[in-house]
């Protein structure tokens, strides 16, 4: 008995028995959130540290987002499963970072339509490589089997309204965290599925390539529409006031402070000293790594002319 004990102790503290099982959750009847964990991409994870949703309809599934892998497609597959037997077939991706798109092959092989805004489905293509490199320091052989391929329906314009199974989603660019960003909208629903253009529980990111200028236009534009339900692109469900308390204040921050500061050519980094500590938002996770960086690239970017 003991020497089984000894057998089975290492198992138990192995990192497979932690590994992320994605679970769905309901959000209103026939709408389902999956969050993913708040922390990094891992071989635990399997690069799922994001939130996915999906809408069970009549003539089948509609799935936002399909995960950053083929083994990361199919563990979303097996979260849709314990809800409903009906086929994913539609996949329509809020964005182009590796968790909002690369299992969409995934889905494919099975039948489904991928859709994304024209915009959108370019940066996918134009970053594929890069977010494949990357993945593989994280995910390692777990990656194997995942082919990228950018979404193959496209609507143009900056909006798209899609009746698929009975249910309108609305997609919208946002151009917050990568250009071609996009949320998608339920109006029936009254849910909203914001892509990255919101995290909550864990302060968003500024990327090179992201815009605080759009990101906080987006952010004013989504109030307006005053969802009664969030799904934000990091972070658990949550409502508008939420929403705005962890993103959109600290967007307005983003532009409104260190934005000014740099047009009005303050020293760089006697600003950013200035609001290194904000009680407001300190309790985000990732603070302590991003808060800088996030605020000198907002400077960057409105310093520009
Ligand atoms: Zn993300």
């Amino acid at each position: 008995m003991l020497r089984f004990l000894f057998f089975l102790f290492p198992l138990l503290l192995s990192p497979a028995a932690q590994a992320f099982i994605p679970k769905a959750e309901k959000v209103v009847n026939n709408v389902y959130a999956i969050v993913g964990p708040l922390g990094q991409r891992s071989t635990d994870n399997d690069g799922l540290n994001a939130n996915f949703g999906f809408v069970v309809t009549p003539a089948g599934v509609i799935l936002v987002d399909s995960g950053a892998s083929k083994l990361g497609a199919e563990k979303l597959e097996a979260a849709i499963r314990a809800v409903t037997d009906r086929p994913v077939r539609w996949v329509v991706n809020t964005g182009s970072q590796d968790h909002r798109w690369l299992g969409n092959d995934h889905f494919a092989s099975k039948g489904a339509q991928i859709i994304a805004l024209k915009r959108t489905a370019a940066t996918q293509a134009e970053f594929a490589e890069q977010h494949l490199s990357m993945l593989r320091g994280f995910l390692g052989p777990r990656l194997e089997g995942t082919r990228p391929l950018p979404a193959t329906t496209r609507p143009d314009g900056d909006e798209a309204t899609l009746d698929l199974g009975g249910e309108t989603l609305v997609l919208r660019y946002t151009d917050a965290h990568f250009p071609g960003d996009a949320w998608v909208w339920l109006p029936k629903r009254n849910v909203m599925f914001t892509g990255d253009l919101v995290y909550v529980d864990r302060i968003l990111g500024v990327l090179p390539w992201s815009s605080v200028k759009k990101g906080q236009q987006a952010f004013h534009a989504l109030e307006t529409l005053n969802p009664k339900h969030i799904v934000p692109g990091h972070g658990g469900v949550c409502d508008l006031a939420k929403a705005k308390r962890d993103s959109g204040d600290y967007e307005d921050f983003l532009a409104n402070v260190i934005g000014k500061a740099a047009q009005d050519m303050e020293p760089i980094t006697e600003v950013l000293n200035r609001h290194m500590d904000l009680p407001r938002f300190k309790h985000l996770q990732n603070y302590g790594d991003l808060h800088r960086a996030n605020m000198n690239r907002a400077f960057v970017e409105y310093e520009a002319p």
